[in-house]
């Protein structure tokens, strides 16, 4: 079969690959139709995540039809047409049990932090994932989920990750009716975030960004006000501005660390590289909001630490929550709010893309360029 490969920081490209089996009897094999660019796959692009080995496959947003079952799998059955969430999940342990899904204990023989994540490097299992034709899904029982015949599967497939994780990242926030929410990021998982936003009931949604195409369409999608952070002197003073001094009620992180926000360092200037690390956008989080109010944080930052301002989390007795989003825990409200059309994913969808083109697809999402906000691969043609 055709499979992604990776071979190093901005490298990558599409190989021959022996066709994965059922190696465990709850495993299942699915054929890949739909399969996403994920901003969490430009922190592996980008050669963020320490043990990211040459040679794996990355690929967590993903649909397609099962193709074969382990004899222990009673949910699917060959030919059903699935979703599958990004966390790998044995649905049994201490945190499965507890909804926590991106936590599960079982999944990641690491088992430090998170758990495990298709394709997502040998810190988070190091499962190959569904930039490919095939894939194999472990406990297939616990997290794929038949995709309702109503349901458009490009709706599908961005329920594996960016909608849930938006939607959590407003969740977790705590919003009351009402309050000012600023969103930091305006890619697929800050645009669902925002949206989600209303449905939690905010009074007030603004999302910050510098590319001007991504800030155009959260201004209608969303909708939110959007402010460029290139075309503003301090970001921090600003938003203040905006809320009668005191800050926002919420601020959500949908940016996270990368060798890409390096880059931005840089344009933004000395001063804010040597406080803010690869944190510019937690910083400017917790800095702009309330005393007392809520800093969300989805965005990623590998599984190292980050300079974050703690002295100001303490002395504005800020919430600090964060997580990855538990995909399974979601699907049922979420699928919800796609039938009542509360939520349009598929309208962030702009590239469709052959598999062998993977490198393009790649370099557009990571340069933002082209218009880019989503791409999906398209494995089986
Ligand atoms: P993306 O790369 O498409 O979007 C990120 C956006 O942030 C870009 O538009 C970029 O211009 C903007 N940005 C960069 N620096 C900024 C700053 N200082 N302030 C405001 N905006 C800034 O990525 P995405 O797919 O939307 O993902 C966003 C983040 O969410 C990534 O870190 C990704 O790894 C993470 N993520 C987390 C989970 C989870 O479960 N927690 C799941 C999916 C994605
Ligand atoms: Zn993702």
């Amino acid at each position: 079969m055709l499979a992604m490969n990776y071979r190093g920081p901005y490298r990558v490209r599409v190989d021959e690959k022996p066709m994965p089996a059922i190696l465990h009897p709850e495993d299942a094999i699915v054929r890949v139709t739909r399969s996403c660019i994920c901003g969490s796959d430009l922190h592996l692009y980008h050669g963020m995540v320490p043990d990211t080995r040459v040679g794996t496959t990355f690929g967590h947003e993903f649909c397609g039809v099962v193709e074969q079952v382990g004899p222990e799998v009673r949910n699917l059955k060959p030919g059903d047409h699935v979703l599958v969430p990004f966390n790998i999940a044995c649905g049994k342990c201490e945190f499965c049990q507890q909804g926590l899904f991106g936590n599960c204990h079982e999944s990641n023989a690491q088992a430090t932090a998170v758990g495990g994540i298709f394709g997502y490097s040998h810190t988070a299992g190091g499962y190959d994932g569904g930039q490919a034709q095939y894939v194999r899904v472990p406990y297939a029982d616990v997290g794929p989920m038949v995709i309702p015949d109503w349901m458009d599967p490009d709706d599908a497939v961005l329920l594996t990750d960016v909608v849930p994780t938006g939607y959590q990242a407003a969740e977790m926030g705590g919003i009351r009716p009402g309050d000012t929410v600023v969103v930091f990021g305006a890619g697929p998982v800050g645009l669902m975030a925002a949206r989600s936003a209303w449905l939690f009931g905010a009074g007030r949604v603004i999302v910050i960004d510098h590319i001007e195409y991504r800030l155009d369409f959260a201004r209608t999608y969303c909708p939110a006000e959007v402010y460029n952070f290139r075309e503003i002197d301090d970001i921090v003073v600003f938003l203040k501005k905006q809320t009668d001094s005191l800050g926002a009620d919420v601020c959500i992180d949908a940016v996270g660390g990368d060798a890409a926000g390096n880059a931005l360092q840089t344009l933004i200037g000395t001063k804010l590289k040597l406080e803010a690390g690869n944190a510019i956008a937690l910083h400017w989080a917790i800095n702009s909001v309330k005393k007392g109010g809520v800093v969300s944080i989805v965005g990623v930052y590998g599984p190292t630490g980050n300079i974050v301002p703690i002295g100001n989390v303490v002395n504005k007795g800020i919430t600090l929550r964060a997580n990855q989003a538990s995909v399974k825990r979601l699907l049922p409200r979420l699928v919800e709010h796609i039938r009542e059309g509360r939520i349009d994913p598929k309208a962030m969808i702009t590239h469709r893309v052959p598999l062998a083109d993977i490198a393009d697809a790649y370099h557009l999402f990571s340069a933002k360029l082209d218009g880019c906000i989503k791409p999906v691969l398209l494995p089986n043609g």
